[in-house]
């Protein structure tokens, strides 16, 4: 008998009620692990109903003491982690080692969010006017969801959670059906902290778990990851409905690499960064432009020496480079973006199509791939690949490298390698993308700061963690306040000033 997973509401596992169930792979074996319900419009709504029960308790605490079930979170996910990360590599298929940091990004935004109620401080103006003292304060929004992708299961999550949590706000988290197991892992050790139930719920499903939420007027506000379409179609539904939204979506990472950079720190990155995760990451490096032919010949040599060298087998097994790809249909999607390249009239250097992994014949696997001479007109270069393919791009010069990225309509992250403080700065000042890095391939910024991308890779103005996340989850009410005694006024025609 498969496994059958569950849903996460009013502080128990609970079983779906929808008859509908999507499979959930081991990618390095093939096998089907495991059942996850898909659930219906009525389930998805009495789990708004419990976290708008729960929420209106939830927000008297006060800030410091929401914040101190933070802290005990962090401890149990600490205790847990070996078996979380292994179970997240399980579903997902990246390496355990690779899982682990998949968790602890997530743990330093749950370790930024028990800060929060220095930053739920309002503003206050003393004597405003005369006798008028005027504040803000920051309110919870009530119940907010967040829907999240498959690759990384505990990460996003965690970022859009805890920030959520730490405000007074309810959360509903409908994560990926590609890898649940994580997400109920964490809401049981939510529970275990001394979240009160509903506080924290985890609704698997598909379109129309998201499409419910969307239309709830209860929900005040959605956090969405994934790929671009969907953000966008999230985004306009979320508007048309009065809802708060913030939108992320797919990525084409290019490094830049001038002739002076040190070849061997971005080899060394390029490779990183191109293929860690089997490239199942939105910051991955997808594009690298060598500045000039002798940098790219140089630049190509060696990574096609690396590429082939790469290390590919079960997530599990600590030796590999990187694991599988999700599922089969990733692994078709990407065959299909290698025939559509070579099509295109790319250079395919290095093919990784004939990988097989002894042992897991049946496992979603495709060893590393690298296309030269690929060209900002190809499909390859204009559309997310999400697998373990590198492209190279070759520029004349700087101001065609800096175009490249400037004018791709995906603007997540970017990078550039150099030994030129002047290059660098010019370059991080001008560059169109939101998150750049500087001799650093993946720029996610820490936890409190924000993270967040440009133009198709997100939709909407408040980025990730750090204080925007705060300006997210909290809406603003200002006080005018006076405590005039003795002779009233008569009443005033004129708009009020402070003339
Ligand atoms: P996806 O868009 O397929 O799914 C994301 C979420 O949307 C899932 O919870 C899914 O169930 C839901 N969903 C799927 N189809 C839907 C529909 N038609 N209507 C409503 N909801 C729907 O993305 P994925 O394959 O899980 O994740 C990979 C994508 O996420 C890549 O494009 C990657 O670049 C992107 N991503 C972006 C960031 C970022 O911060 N910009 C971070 C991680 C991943």
């Amino acid at each position: 008998m498969t496994p059958e997973l569950t849903h996460f509401v009013g502080g128990k596992l609970v079983p779906g009620t929808s008859g509908r169930f999507a499979d959930v792979s081991d990618p390095s074996t093939g096998a089907v692990q495991a059942r996850v319900p898909l659930a219906s419009a009525a389930e998805v709504t009495a789990v708004v109903d419990a976290a708008a029960e729960a929420q209106r308790e939830w927000a008297r605490w006060n800030p410091q003491r929401r914040a101190r079930v933070l802290m005990k979170f962090l401890d149990l996910v600490r205790a847990d982690e070996d078996r979380l990360a292994r179970l997240l590599s399980s579903e997902h298929g990246k390496t355990v080692a690779d899982a682990r940091g998949d968790i602890q990004r997530g743990l330093e935004v749950v370790e930024f969010a028990v800060g929060i109620p220095h930053l739920l401080k309002g503003e206050f103006s003393d004597s405003a006017g005369t006798g008028i003292d005027v504040y803000s304060m920051r309110q919870p929004l009530g119940v907010v969801a967040g829907i999240t992708p498959f690759n990384f299961p505990a990460m996003i999550p965690l970022w859009k959670a805890a920030p959520a949590i730490a405000c007074g706000n309810a959360f509903v988290l409908k994560p990926s059906e590609r890898d649940p197991s994580v997400p109920l892992r964490l809401a049981e050790l939510f529970g275990e902290a001394g979240l009160p139930p509903g506080v924290f719920s985890v609704v698997n499903g598909d379109k129309e778990a998201v499409d419910t939420l969307l239309v709830d007027p209860r929900v005040e506000a959605l956090g969405f990851v994934g790929s671009s379409d969907i953000a966008q179609y999230v985004y306009e539904q979320a508007a048309a409905h009065g809802k708060r939204a913030q939108c992320f979506g797919g990525a084409k990472n290019h490094m830049i690499v001038m002739p002076d950079a040190d070849l061997d720190q971005a080899v060394e990155a390029l490779i990183g960064a191109g293929y860690g995760s089997a490239g199942e990451r939105c910051m991955a490096i997808t594009v690298a432009v060598p500045v000039g032919e002798a940098t790219a010949d140089a630049l190509v040599e060696r990574l096609a020496k690396r590429v082939r060298g790469l290390k590919v087998g079960a997530s599990l097994d600590e030796s590999v480079d990187f694991g599988p790809l999700v599922s089969a249909a990733a692994v078709q999607r990407v065959r299909d973006y290698l025939d559509i390249g070579i099509a295109e009239g790319a250079e395919l250097v290095v093919d990784g199509r004939d990988l097989t992994v002894p042992g897991h014949e049946n496992g979603f696997f495709l060893g590393g791939c690298l296309f030269d001479r690929v060209r900002p007109e190809m499909r390859i270069y204009r559309e997310e690949i999400f697998g373990p393919v590198l492209c190279i791009a070759r520029a004349a010069d700087y101001e065609e490298a800096l175009r490249l990225p400037s004018e791709h309509e995906y603007g997540n992250g970017v990078a550039i390698f150099t030994r030129d403080g002047d290059t660098a700065r010019d370059f991080t000042a001008r560059v169109n993308t939101g998150m750049v890095g500087v001799n650093v391939p993946i720029p996610v910024p820490i936890a409190y700061h924000t993270f967040g991308g440009w133009k198709r890779s997100g939709f909407g103005d408040l980025n990730q963690h750090g204080p925007d996340s705060v300006r997210f989850y909290t809406k603003t009410k200002t006080v005018t306040s006076r405590w005039p005694s003795g002779a009233k006024e008569s009443a005033s025609f004129v708009m009020p000033t402070m003339a």
